[in-house]
């Protein structure tokens, strides 16, 4: 048994069995165990890959994306620039270099970072050292940034969020817990004895078959509606890009990654990633009740290609250093938009408060 785990069984001891979203914040959360807390987990010899570390052309687009609705904005300045989990810092870094040719932009940002782990923050503070933005500041919470015109990025950040699970049983949602394992040691999935509160699971799907699964994200949906009613209020716009589904629906999407392949849930908690599938109708729904305008979601492959991944991947082969380099370039740009790989599961959604009409990306 790993700390973690040990800490949770004294956890279920004094207070009965614990919802998913308790077992998700103790695993990746938990300061002194947490999966994030305690490790660097991306690239090769890590747990799992992001579209930032695939290719720089993500986070070049990205930044492209973020000069074009500064400027639709009339190029407001000061502009605070807040990416939420940025993992190793590489989509800011690679942002910051495709809009430091836009003029009066470079002097307009503030970089604020919201980041819980302190390894990845001091991950962050190395790649972006040379990025020549003077001011980068750290904040655990969305909450605590400072308010202001706003251009906000979060790329698989709500798929770490914890969620609640509700399952459907005659005809009522009865929450997914998790409990001790009287069949030996380990912990084991239960069902709650009593229905959830009716406000509790979200609207949209009924508990028609039993053991149906509905998600929802308490965390995910609040920090939804900080960044829509700051942008609703003082302007700006975000993108939130991750693997979800558009519209609500029932399904099981919790799942582990350790070393790049799929792994038991509740083993090892602390050591092994766990995310869910963002449900993108549900975000939207938080954001226009905050009074923000969404565009999509769309898939990320067309979202890049309207971007003009192509034209950038070309600009790049031409000055590749050798015929390796270019191989790697053009299989990373293949990887964010092949319809097999990140193309069509991960999709992207604009928020955006007024005055900055329809961003690139999302028309057609
Ligand atoms: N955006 C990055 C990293 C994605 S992994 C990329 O695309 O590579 C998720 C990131 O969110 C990590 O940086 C993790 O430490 C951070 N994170 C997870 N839960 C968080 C929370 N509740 N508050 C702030 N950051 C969190």
């Amino acid at each position: 048994m790993n700390p973690l785990e040990g800490h949770l069984r004294a956890r279920i001891a004094r207070q009965g069995p614990l919802s998913v979203e308790q077992f998700m914040e103790d695993a990746l959360g938990h300061p002194e165990f947490g999966y994030y807390m305690t490790r660097d987990p991306f690239g090769g010899h890590g747990d799992f890959t992001t579209a930032p570390e695939v290719s720089q052309i993500f986070g070049e687009l990205i930044g492209a994306w973020l000069a074009s609705v500064w400027q639709a904005m009339g190029g407001p300045s000061p502009i605070q620039l807040i990416e939420l989990g940025p993992g190793r810092g590489t989509l800011m870094a690679d942002a910051l270099r495709a809009v430091c040719g836009v003029r009066g932009l470079p002097d307009a940002i503030r970089v604020a970072l919201v980041e819980t782990s302190p390894v990845l923050r001091r991950r962050q503070e190395q790649t972006l050292r040379e990025s020549g933005i003077g001011s980068i500041d750290w904040y655990n919470d969305v909450s605590q940034v400072p308010a202001g015109t706003s251009l906000i990025v979060a790329n698989e950040f709500f798929d770490a969020l914890p969620v609640r699970q509700y399952v459907a049983h005659r005809g009522n949602w009865v929450e997914r817990r998790i409990d001790t394992d009287p069949n030996g040691g380990g912990l084991a999935f239960v069902l709650d004895h009593k229905p959830a509160k009716p406000h509790l699971p979200p609207p949209g799907v009924s508990p028609t078959r039993d053991g149906d699964i509905l998600e929802s994200s308490p965390a995910g949906l609040r920090c939804m509606h900080t960044i829509a009613a700051r942008l609703a209020e003082f302007g700006g716009a975000g993108l939130v890009i991750d693997y979800g589904h558009a519209t609500t629906a029932v399904g099981d999407t919790l799942q582990a990654v350790r070393g790049h392949r799929y792994a038991r849930v509740l083993d090892a908690p602390g050591e092994q990633d766990l995310t869910v599938h963002v449900d993108f109708a549900q975000l939207a729904r938080v954001a226009m009740e905050a009074g923000a305008t969404v565009h999509g979601p769309v898939s990320q492959a067309a979202f890049l290609s309207r971007l003009g991944i192509d034209i950038r991947l070309q600009r790049l082969l031409a000055n590749a250093r050798d015929d390796d380099a270019a191989a790697g370039l053009v299989a990373g740009a293949r990887r964010l938009i092949d319809a097999k790989q990140m193309g069509e599961l991960f999709k992207v959604m604009a928020v955006a408060g007024p005055g900055v009409g329809e961003p690139a990306g999302f028309a057609g």
